[in-house]
């Protein structure tokens, strides 16, 4: 037991999960596309109990491949391109990391076990491998010290209050993590890809246009211009070798020689003024002071009004096709 390795059985329980999502997926495909709930209830139903299968066993060490599969059934669900970014899909998801369900998993084992009859064998070789170093007990036990739940998981309450508590202690966690990593620029000079989402998006919890742009190819586009992820210049000067100066990646589709970055193409290019021009009707009609407002506040207003996302992803699909084929 001790030098157990779970490697295998993560790989073939992945496997299979991910066997589960492809079936999901021709069915999402099958009925042209779902909404947010249908997707997330199937993917409950359907994928996550092939993925978590014995996490209780093996969820107390990080498994980077039970992650893989769930940014994967968010990817599909959004559309996303493949250079998109994990933290602005989860982010835009609000789904919480699988870690924490895995180390949830492990938890309600281990309160189990220690709740079992003393009597029983499973409780007898519980007490003893709590002293025994590599063993799971005693590395459920590491565990709850570094989450800081020792009191938790000592205290005299119920199991399902301890689960509760834990529950929420992973969730806050969950939150505190993503915020770190949205705002962490690894020394790049321009700041993370995701400068711009971190304006308008603060807390892990799912963004109201998930629900409310029911047209796949839609949410598609808003979903890859809200990760920075559409090929505009400043997003393809990226990849160009040599990288091409964040200043230089100029819009070539209007006379303003300024960097074609998300705020620039939404509200700024000329060469979409007529797409936008019922999009910003719209919006004037939902906040009176609309008009007023400078770039930056009208731009943090469309992304973050629950009211506009459907015209502004619709906007932004035209606009886009304009873009790629010129018409
Ligand atoms: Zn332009």
């Amino acid at each position: 037991m001790n030098f157990l390795d779970y490697k295998h059985t993560v790989r073939e329980i992945t496997k299979s999960a991910s066997r589960a999502l492809s079936a999901l997926y021709a069915k999402f495909i099958s009925c042209g596309g779902m909404t947010y709930d249908v997707f997330t209830k199937l993917y409950r139903s359907v994928v996550e109990p092939v993925l978590y299968y014995g996490s209780g066993i093996w969820g107390h060490t990080n498994w980077r491949e039970v992650q893989v599969i769930q940014n994967k059934a968010c990817r599909l669900f959004l559309g996303s391109a493949s250079n998109a970014s994990n933290i602005a899909i989860q982010g835009d998801m609000g789904l919480t990391s699988t870690k924490s369900a895995e180390i949830l998993e492990t938890f309600r084992l281990f309160l189990r076990v220690s709740k079992a009859y003393d009597t029983r064998l499973t409780y007898k070789v519980h007490m003893w491998s709590k002293d025994c170093s590599r063993s799971w007990d005693k590395n459920c036990i590491k565990k709850a010290q570094i989450l800081g739940i020792e009191n938790v998981i000592n205290d005299t309450f119920s199991i399902k209050h301890k689960l509760q508590d834990i529950k929420s202690k992973l969730c806050e966690k969950d939150k505190n993590e993503w915020v770190e990593k949205l705002f962490n620029d690894r020394n790049q000079c321009n700041g993370n890809k995701l400068r711009i989402y971190r304006e308008y998006k603060h807390v892990l919890e799912f963004s109201s246009y998930v629900k409310l742009v029911r047209n796949r190819q839609h949410r598609r586009v808003l979903s890859n211009f809200r990760s920075g992820c559409l090929p505009l210049a400043v997003e393809t000067g990226r990849y160009t070798k040599p990288k091409i100066p964040l200043n230089e990646r100029t819009c070539i589709y209007c006379t303003d020689n300024c960097v074609e970055d998300e705020k620039h193409f939404l509200l700024g290019c000329d060469f979409y003024a007529d797409l936008r021009y019922d999009l910003m009707k719209k919006s004037g009609d939902i906040c009176d002071s609309f008009n007023d407002l400078d770039l930056q506040d009208k731009f943090i207003f469309l992304m973050s009004n629950d009211a506009i996302q459907p015209f502004l992803a619709k906007t932004l699909y035209q606009m886009f096709y304009r873009r790629r084929y010129c018409v």
